[in-house]
């Protein structure tokens, strides 16, 4: 397919326009970012690694029934989704205590809560994507109550599902970010990406980090963790 004028540059991501308007061209690069990007650096291949997890994760959900905007792999960095209005929220499901919510309610990290939890933030770099609650988010516009609930629906069974994958390869999913976006006909989807950049992926053994904490940490062997993810997931989704 080949490559438009570009629509937008994240952090890690750059989208394209393609030929047929309801598709978009996602390109994974190389850069990691934390801290709002105060801390800034290139690890090679991490957008290979992350495109190739992504779209199996996305796939693997897809075959599970979640409706999401991922249509598939073009090329070792690229896939083709729908084209969706993003919903400016980052909807955070935490199954074990960790990072900024270990530090804000003095918790320490690995603590198994007894419930799931659920955090929104709202999406705005300016802000620095502020933590709100379901109040803030319908008063600004963002979404209704009926949308909400509906997110939340999907977040969990998007962690059901993602909880007893990586289970089977070992590793516990500790949290994750997902985003969403309405088709343009009204559907609520999962967009944007979920691999070890969006997640807290700890091994279950060693309670090893195979995620972007090693980055945010200085821990080292990054790519190393990612091509782990990425090794254990190939082994249990098949490639469609
Ligand atoms: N996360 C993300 N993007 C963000 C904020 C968080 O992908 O802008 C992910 C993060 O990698 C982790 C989970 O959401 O898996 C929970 O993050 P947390 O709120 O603990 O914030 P952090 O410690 O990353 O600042």
């Amino acid at each position: 397919m080949q490559q438009r004028e570009i629509l937008y540059e994240g952090k890690t991501k750059q989208l394209f326009q393609t030929e047929d308007p309801e598709l978009i061209l996602i390109h994974y690069m190389d850069t990691a970012t934390a801290f709002n990007n105060i801390k800034l650096a290139t690890i090679e291949n991490k957008g290979i690694l992350n495109n190739k997890i992504s779209s199996l994760v996305f796939e693997y959900l897809a075959q599970k029934g979640i409706r999401t905007h991922y249509v598939k792999m073009v090329g070792d960095r690229d896939q083709l989704c729908r084209r969706v209005r993003i919903i400016p929220l980052e909807v955070i499901v935490r199954n074990v205590i960790a990072g900024s919510m270990a530090h804000r309610l003095g918790l320490e990290e690995g603590t198994k809560p007894s419930n799931v939890i659920f955090d929104i933030c709202y999406k705005n770099d300016d802000l620095g994507d502020p933590l709100i609650n379901d109040h803030h988010a319908v008063a600004l516009g963002l979404v209704s109550y009926d949308e909400l609930n509906r997110i939340y629906a999907m977040a969990s069974e998007i962690n059901h599902v993602l909880i007893e994958l990586f289970d089977r390869v070992n590793i516990t999913l500790v949290d994750f970010k997902v985003e969403f976006g309405y088709t343009p006909d009204g559907e609520i989807v999962l967009a944007d990406e979920i691999s070890p950049d969006t997640s807290r992926l700890w091994d279950k053994g060693t309670n090893e980090r195979l995620d972007r904490d090693r980055f945010r940490r200085d821990m080292g062997r990054i790519r190393e963790a990612y091509g782990e993810i990425l090794a254990r997931l190939e082994r249990v989704i098949e490639k469609q």
